[in-house]
């Protein structure tokens, strides 16, 4: 993993329980930070399996791979970047954006929210391929995220009305 000094993890660590997140995209986020994922490589040292991302067929599966870098997931970072009007090409790219964003609190949240979500459906869909044989479908997975965060919005807009500033913008 490249490297992250403390100020960045105290400050991703942040972002893993920003407070419009959705519990268990948080979780997902916060095993990232930790480095706990069980990703082929890792999975590797312990037993005889090939470390391929199953994916792109390309790679070595390591958790930077995985969830910044692999090529087949691109199409959904920038899809997800364009959504929020901050196209952005990788979960990398996204992660940057992030740990250097200074804009107004209610933007940062739904900025978090919605990188956690994203974290949490490339396990997902990795986890079904693996698992279950299901393949990933790209959109269908952007469609999911949209709909997750917008509900997750609209639910705690009752408790805090700046998030419903956003709002028009995300559900074009
Ligand atoms: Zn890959």
């Amino acid at each position: 993993m490249w490297y992250m000094n403390l100020a960045d993890k105290v400050k991703w660590a942040r972002i893993a329980w920003s407070s419009l997140n959705i519990p268990r995209h948080s979780f997902m986020t916060w095993v990232l930070l930790r480095n706990r994922i069980p990703v082929r490589a890792r999975l590797a040292r312990f037993t005889n399996i090939k470390t391929q991302c199953q994916i792109c067929q390309e790679e070595e599966e390591t958790q930077e791979h995985l969830f910044y870098n692999c090529k087949w997931l691109k199409e959904v970072w920038e899809a997800i970047g364009q959504w929020i009007s901050t196209p952005r090409q990788s979960g990398q790219e996204w992660l940057q954006l992030l740990l250097n964003c200074k804009g107004p609190q209610h933007q940062k949240r739904i900025w978090n929210a919605v990188f956690t979500a994203t974290i949490y459906h490339i396990r997902d869909a990795r986890n079904q391929l693996i698992f279950k044989d299901v393949a990933v479908d790209k959109l269908r997975m952007i469609k999911t995220i949209k709909e997750e965060v917008v509900q997750r919005i609209l639910y705690r807009a009752k408790e805090n009305k700046s998030n419903y500033r956003y709002i028009d913008g995300l559900l074009r």
